[in-house]
């Protein structure tokens, strides 16, 4: 008989390991399924100043292996798999992965969100040859470089910063004429020489050979259109939620969120979206972190409520 675990965790970011804490601390079976390593977005980060505890700030990948430790401290487990399906209504739930079917009387949905896509043509094809979706990751290979950032958000404004330390010159390419993001991500903005803000452009064209050479831009206001040269281009223009297995299962808002209150209760009974995925106001690594306490909390009184 395969084990029904009392919850099942899929996603392994800080939402989804502080659930695994919560529960197993409170003696339920866990398995926690990731597709990659432990921390989700939050392992892409260079260094987390925002979550406290830490005085002089923790590198994201490290955080997410504590918090992976810290609920296997108390038993619960991670399979690494990627999962293709899931059964969501009845008592007993099914993950289906590559590496078999995992059966749950609760499971946590902690999938996160992932990069928005410029969507223009020839972008897939140039991931590794210059198009790019974190600078944290990806920014060692333009040392010395010319970038170019999209967006006029905190991540934006933090992708260009992080660059700015290996690159020779970043462009921020901002499609209006005013930030949206944070005065303590603009202030060292202001003091960055090599980082030059072009105001009311928007990419239309990646311009390359087997690598991007450049940018067509056009000029949000006059439509006049220009080419910018640069060896790498970093979209930071939001994030879209990972959901794509759960529409048609369980209420998805118009952005393709997974509907859940504070309660981190989905449509369907047994069933809890935490962190980024969630409809929720401020995605940060403490609010995922906080989703994940709750969603335990209400998964233990869902199964204190079922027929034994
Ligand atoms: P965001 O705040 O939604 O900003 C996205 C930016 O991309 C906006 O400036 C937007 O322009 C622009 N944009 C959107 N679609 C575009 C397109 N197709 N072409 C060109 N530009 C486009 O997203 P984010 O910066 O990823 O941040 C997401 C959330 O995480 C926010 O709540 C943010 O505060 C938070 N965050 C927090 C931290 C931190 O505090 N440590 C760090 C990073 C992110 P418009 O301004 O014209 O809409």
């Amino acid at each position: 008989m395969p084990k029904i675990y009392d919850m099942l965790v899929l996603g392994g970011g800080p939402g989804g390991y502080t659930a695994a804490l919560y529960a197993a601390r409170a003696g339920q079976s866990v398995l926690v399924i990731e597709k990659l390593s432990a921390g989700g977005q939050m392992a892409t980060t260079e260094q987390v100043d925002n979550y406290p505890g830490f005085a002089e700030g923790i590198d994201g990948f490290e955080l997410g292996e504590r918090m992976q430790q810290t609920a296997e401290r108390f038993g619960a487990e991670t399979v690494l798999a990627s999962a293709s399906a899931v059964k969501l209504d009845g008592p007993i739930k099914e993950i289906v992965t590559d590496e078999g079917t995992f059966q749950g009387k609760t499971v946590v949905l902690a999938t996160g969100a992932s990069p928005r896509l410029l969507g223009l043509p020839g972008e897939q094809a140039l991931r590794s040859h210059g198009m790019a979706y974190c600078a944290a990751c990806d920014g060692m290979f333009f040392r010395g470089k010319t970038v170019a950032v999209i967006g006029g958000g905190n991540s934006a404004v933090g992708e260009a910063l992080t660059l700015s330390k290996l690159a020779q010159k970043v462009y921020l390419i901002h499609r209006r004429d005013s930030l949206r993001a944070d005065q303590v991500y603009t202030k060292p903005l202001e003091a960055a020489d090599n980082i030059e803000i072009i105001w009311n452009k928007r990419p239309i064209e990646l311009l390359h050979d087997t690598h991007i050479t450049g940018l067509r831009l056009e000029d949000t206001q006059t439509g006049a259109q220009t080419e910018l040269a640069c060896d790498g281009v970093f979209a930071a223009i939001g994030r879209v939620p990972e959901t794509a297995l759960f529409q048609g299962v369980l209420e998805l808002d118009a952005q393709g969120y997974i509907q859940a209150d504070e309660t981190t209760r989905t449509s369907l009974p047994g069933v809890f979206a935490v962190g980024d995925v969630r409809t929720k106001p401020l995605r940060q690594i403490i609010t995922a972190a906080a989703d994940g306490a709750v969603a335990a909390h209400f998964a233990d009184h869902y199964l204190a409520t079922q027929a034994p």
